[in-house]
């Protein structure tokens, strides 16, 4: 794709979704974390839901580390897989004590080491409790990437690496918010609504649809 072209999405993008940021309520770096470990194959909704209760009665790691995993279950039992998120959160909780005082660390690597944290939630740390540049690449980043043509890969690596290297470093985290809320709100993951789409006439997978292009 032409730098002309992918500036144009970016345009388009930033335009309609100028305040996209995301859905999950924290008022902490660590709330985040907690509730990006729950946000795995649930709704953002359905975690809020869960953590205004949740967070009222355990905010920090020292609250979480002194539970069973028997009584976290049964906060978070609405939410999927529930059973290994409330160890992860558990463990997560006794490591960011025992090697960071408590504290959320703001850098991939350490991130990564927490049980229960792969790269995708260490860039939603990064990107929204830090405000540091990152591209984290969720099912709507992934879907939306591939179908406008920006990337071609069926790897999540490879789609964060191509993204980065497209798009200019200050516009990496507005961009990937503006993908997830066009994702939910029309680029849907089972039916496209292509003909309301903003993007319909930069979108490799419209264009192929319509027989513009060789679906090659
Ligand atoms: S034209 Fe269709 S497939 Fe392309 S971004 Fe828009 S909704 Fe998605």
């Amino acid at each position: 794709m032409k730098q002309e072209q992918i500036k144009t999405i970016i345009e388009k993008l930033g335009k309609e979704y100028p305040e996209a940021r995301t859905e999950l309520i924290y008022s902490s770096p660590f709330e985040l974390l907690v509730a990006t470990i729950l946000s795995a194959q649930t709704t953002d909704k359905q975690v809020n839901r869960v953590t205004a209760g949740l967070f009222k009665k355990y905010n920090k790691p020292e609250d979480f580390a002194v539970l069973s995993e028997k009584e976290l279950e049964k906060e978070i039992s609405s939410i999927g897989l529930y059973r290994n998120k409330s160890r992860f959160i558990i463990q997560a909780s006794k490591l960011l004590i025992e090697k960071y005082q408590g504290f959320v660390p703001d850098n991939r690597e350490e991130l990564m080491k927490l049980p229960g944290v792969g790269r995708k939630t260490a860039n939603v740390v990064l990107a929204c409790a830090f405000k540091q540049n990152a591209m984290p690449v969720d099912t709507h980043v992934f879907r939306l990437a591939n179908r406008l043509g920006l990337v071609r890969s069926d790897k999540v690596e490879e789609v964060e690496e191509q993204l980065m290297k497209l798009i200019p470093e200050d516009r990496w985290i507005n961009f990937h918010h503006s993908l997830i809320a066009h994702g939910r709100k029309v680029c849907k993951a089972r039916a496209p609504l292509c003909q309301n789409c903003i993007l319909a006439d930069d979108c490799i997978y419209y264009k192929k649809k319509r027989g513009e292009i060789n679906d090659s």
